[in-house]
């Protein structure tokens, strides 16, 4: 295919006006159920955050250094090993307890810091959250304070922290008072589509793009995840992307489209 060559200004307005206009009409459809991990009762936890938000907030604690589908399953792991999933199970539970488990059931490559996080996050989630990690999210808080009160959290850097809001916004469409902080995720996908569009380089990586996506929808850098995420699944495939059916056809440089117009054209 054609190498993707960097556009100029207006040109990236109007790519990113589409891919904006394609991420708003997502974002009027329903959320869809997650499959975040491999385990099915693990997913109907993480997907129930009216009564066991406990686990998504668990999960996203964990997602640092270990896969994501192996962190998301964590929660309901320890659930089966306590006998119980819902918070007060969770509570009971010492934080030596929670290194023993983890070590007992190699649940993390580091049991230690990661049985005290999820001991101290359970009782900061009691204590400041009245045992209800879904209070953390439920005033429609702006996204800054989502990220800040993540932050908070014992072990969260600012990935997670961003991460988190990420998802509440993005897959659960948690209500927020606005959506700028909710940055753009470097996935394979969106660094792809980027690049192909012309929106950054070829050689350009993560950082630029979550910038170039706040420079060019500052209000919500973030909504470039879904229609990337969809362009890149659906047609802007590694090999042989199908740009006929694509959206983006008529104004993506590396469109196999337009290169031949403007070979007819003798470009
Ligand atoms: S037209 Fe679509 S599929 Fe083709 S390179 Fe551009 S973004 Fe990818």
């Amino acid at each position: 295919m054609p190498s993707p060559t960097l556009q100029n200004r207006s040109q990236q307005a109007a790519i990113a006006e589409l891919l904006i206009s394609e991420g708003e009409k997502q974002l009027q459809n329903p959320p869809q159920y997650l499959t975040l991990t491999e385990s099915e009762p693990a997913d109907r936890y993480l997907n129930d955050l009216k009564n066991y938000s406990h686990h998504l907030l668990l999960g996203c604690l964990m997602t640092p250094q270990i896969n994501s589908t192996r962190a998301y399953g964590i929660p309901w792991k320890i659930g089966m090993a306590i006998r119980g999933q819902d918070f007060t199970s969770f509570l009971n539970v010492s934080e030596d307890e929670y290194i023993r488990i983890f070590q007992d059931l190699s649940l993390h490559r580091f049991s230690k810091s990661m049985g005290q996080r999820t001991s101290k996050a359970i009782w900061q989630i009691a204590e400041q959250y009245e045992g209800d990690a879904s209070n953390i999210w439920s005033d429609t808080p702006s996204s800054c304070a989502v990220v800040r009160r993540m932050l908070e959290f014992h072990g969260a850097g600012i990935k997670v922290a961003t991460m988190t809001a990420n998802i509440l916004a993005r897959e659960f469409r948690v209500p927020m008072s606005d959506l700028i902080c909710i940055d753009v995720s470097p996935d394979v996908h969106v660094l792809r589509v980027f690049r192909r569009l012309g929106l950054i380089r070829e050689d350009q990586g993560g950082d630029i793009l979550i910038y170039k996506a706040r420079e060019l929808h500052p209000v919500y850098p973030g909504v470039f995840d879904l229609s990337c995420w969809d362009i890149g699944r659906n047609w802007c495939r590694p090999n042989n992307p199908k740009c006929e059916s694509c959206l983006m056809k008529d104004i993506c440089p590396s469109s196999v489209n337009a290169h031949k117009q403007a070979s007819a054209q003798g470009f």
